[in-house]
This record gives C-alpha cells, sequence and structure tokens, in this order.
C-alpha cells in the first residue's frame, strides 16, 4: 500500500481532501481560504437556496430508520417518487440513496445473463461498475458514435439489448445522440438506461434532461441524481411501472439499503418544484454558458460542464493551483477519471455566477496560456 501512495504521489495522482467550511456555492471557503468555485455540480444555486431547509424534519424525523420494504418508505419519499413520475411523464419512479447506487443496482438488475450492455466508452464510473456486476455480455462503444453502437447491436442478434449511456458526458460536457439512438432502439427492439445526472435541471422543456428533448418511450428508462442541479442528495430512476415494481422485488441497492432520509427527499422535492416552475433560472444558466462560450471563443457549448484540456496530470494540477492562487477553483481531472493524455480542468459553470464572475475566470484561463513559465499548461 505504501508503495502504491508512493507511486500515486510520483505521478501526480495524490489524492487530498480539504476542509470546506462553507456551503458549496460559488462563493465557498475551502482549506481556510475563500475562492470563487467553478467545482460544483449545483447548476442551478438550489444546493445553498435556503427554501429547501424546510424539508419536514420535524414532522418525520432526520433518518428513514430502515430500508423502503421495512418501514423506510416516508411520505416525503413517496411524494418525490410522485413528482418525478409526473415531471419525467412516466407512470412510476423510485429513489435510491445516491446516484451511484441507483446506476449499481439498476442496471445489473435489468440486464441478466445472456443480454447484451452497449456502453459508451466514457460513461461516469457509476455504470461502468453497474455494468461490471451485470451478468450481461458487455461491449463498448467509441464515444458517441451511432455506426458503432449499431454495429454492436448487430454483432448480438440473440437476447435483450440495453444502450447505456450518460446524457451529459461527465467529464467532456457533450451530450449523447439521444434521438438517433433512440430510432437504433426501434429498429433492433432494444432499451436505453440514460444516465441525466448533468442534464437534469438544464436541458429539457423543463428541466426534465435531455429524454425530455424526443418523444416519450418507455424504451428509454431514465436514471439520475437528486445531488447536482435538484441541490439535495440521493438518485432516481423514472420508468413504466412495470420496471419500477420489478426493481422492487430485484434491485439490491435498493432493497438492502436504508431509504432516503425524509428531509432529503423534502429538500428534493422543493428543488424540482423551483425547477419546473422558475424558467428563468435556467435561463440564467444558458445566458453564462452562452457567455463562457463567447468569451472562450468556442462554439456554444451544449451543456454546464467545459473542459479545458492540459494533456498529462502534473500540468492539470499545476493549472489548477495557478488558479487556486489567484482565488479561483477550478479541479483539475486526472486518471483514472480520464486518460494519461486527456487531464484537464474541469468547469462547471451555475445560474448562481455573475457575469463579472465569468470574466474573472476568463481573464485567469487566459493568462495560465500566456505565462511563459506555465507553456506545458
Ligand atoms: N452518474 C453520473 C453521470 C455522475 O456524474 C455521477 C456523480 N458524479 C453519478 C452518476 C453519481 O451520482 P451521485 O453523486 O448522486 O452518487
Amino acid at each position: 500500500m505504501q508503495q502504491s501512495l508512493d507511486r500515486f504521489r510520483e505521478c501526480g495522482l495524490e489524492r487530498v481532501r480539504r476542509e470546506l467550511a462553507s456551503p458549496a456555492g460559488t462563493a465557498l471557503r475551502w482549506q481556510g481560504r475563500d475562492y470563487l468555485s467553478f467545482a460544483s455540480n449545483d447548476y442551478l444555486g438550489l444546493g445553498c437556496d435556503s427554501r429547501l431547509a424546510h424539508n419536514g424534519a420535524w414532522t418525520y424525523g432526520t433518518g428513514a430508520g430502515s430500508s423502503p420494504l421495512i418501514t423506510g418508505w416516508s411520505i416525503p419519499q413517496q411524494r418525490l417518487e410522485r413528482d418525478l413520475a409526473d415531471w419525467h411523464g412516466t407512470e412510476a419512479a423510485l429513489t435510491f440513496s445516491s446516484g451511484y447506487a441507483t446506476n449499481i443496482g439498476v442496471i445489473p438488475a435489468l440486464c441478466l445473463a445472456g443480454d447484451t450492455i452497449i456502453s459508451d466508452e466514457r460513461n461516469h464510473a457509476s455504470i461502468i461498475d453497474g455494468c461490471r456486476l451485470s451478468r450481461a455480455t458487455l461491449r463498448i462503444s467509441r464515444h458517441n458514435d451511432i455506426d458503432h453502437i449499431r454495429e454492436l447491436l448487430v454483432q448480438s442478434p440473440s437476447g435483450r439489448r440495453w444502450i447505456v449511456a450518460d446524457s451529459v458526458f461527465s467529464m467532456d460536457g457533450d451530450l449523447f445522440p439521444l434521438a438517433d439512438a433512440l430510432a437504433l432502439a426501434r429498429e433492433f427492439d432494444a432499451a436505453i438506461v440514460l444516465d441525466e445526472a448533468h442534464a437534469t435541471g438544464v436541458i429539457g422543456r423543463s428541466g426534465e434532461g435531455l429524454a425530455g428533448t424526443v418523444p416519450r418511450d418507455d424504451r428509454i428508462i431514465v436514471v439520475g441524481t437528486l445531488s447536482k442541479s435538484i441541490g439535495a442528495q440521493g438518485g432516481f430512476v423514472c420508468s413504466s411501472r412495470l420496471v419500477v415494481d420489478y426493481l422492487i422485488h430485484t434491485c439490491r441497492s435498493w432493497i438492502f439499503s436504508t431509504s432516503l432520509a425524509p428531509p432529503t427527499a423534502g429538500a428534493a422535492i422543493e428543488g424540482i418544484r423551483i425547477i419546473r416552475q422558475d424558467r428563468l433560472l435556467r435561463e440564467r444558466l444558458w445566458a453564462n454558458i452562452r457567455s463562457l462560450s463567447e468569451t472562450l471563443g468556442i462554439p456554444p457549448n451544449p451543456s454546464a460542464i467545459f473542459p479545458f484540456h492540459i494533456g498529462r496530470a502534473q500540468e492539470a494540477v499545476r493549472a489548477s493551483e495557478a488558479l487556486m492562487e489567484v482565488g479561483i477553483l477550478v479541479p483539475a481531472i486526472r486518471p483514472p477519471t480520464v486518460p494519461v493524455d486527456g487531464c484537464r480542468l474541469r468547469i462547471s459553470l451555475s445560474a448562481a455566477h455573475s457575469e463579472t464572475d465569468i470574466q474573472r475566470l476568463a481573464d485567469a484561463l487566459a493568462s495560465l496560456k500566456q505565462d511563459p513559465g506555465g507553456e506545458k499548461v
């Protein structure tokens, strides 16, 4: 273990935890210093919104006390599941303790021995782990390559076929070509498990995600998290009553884990209500996305995640540290999250950023590029 840790350090892959002493908003106090943060997935600023603090803790307690099939299925959790289904236009929904628990439970419960899973090579770790726990045959498709997905479907003639993808890829911020994938799913009688983690609250007519941009189809099983734009914690699946009933009987990370805490469910209900009702909030985020795209001189970014490519791990860490010196927090993303040569700064925008915040970031990024000492950056 010590040798491994030494090696991580030598390769610039050492991980350290640093203390956050404020809410995780755009202005935060981290490791004893104040920063302007572009590190959070709280894309609408709801994680710091006091309206989500009126969440039923006094009525329902702070802990669910048991798993949902014992006594843990609280009234806030039931209401949250109804609201999620209504928002996504599905018959039913099921909530989990995290988005990670959702993927590692739902994928192996649905995709069985004899089935084939076609998983995008840039899918999130929780999808990768869900696929590894499944007994289905796993085929990896080239990133966003519809022709390759078709090829893999053709090569898997027997058993059920599942296409599994992030709707917004978490390290690149690009979108899965859902309309094309849905056409393929119809042609080959396949289903799609779509992880909306970074699309919820950002994309779709009422912020419901990428699935909201194509005609509703039961072939699309939506999974997601309550922990990013919704400003709470937990995960969910939205699908037909049949799929949800089946998961209630088979999904191990749901059956064997304590239910969502009632105040967490209460906060998520309020977060979803605000997202559905307050269009201006989403418009503010999109104005910020357009503004940063223009300032960086890149085409309009399709999501709130901007990758700023650097190269290797040490250089990405150095770039992140240089930004920290001027009070700006942008995380360096390194292996195993991205390939060895694909290290980057990952900028996450929020509706809570001001135009001044965005200009400050753009200026700092420009001076990173100009600094001769930072050439390798
Ligand atoms: N899916 C994707 C695409 C994610 O980016 C994440 C979290 N980073 C998750 C799932 C896991 O969600 P949670 O943080 O709620 O466990």
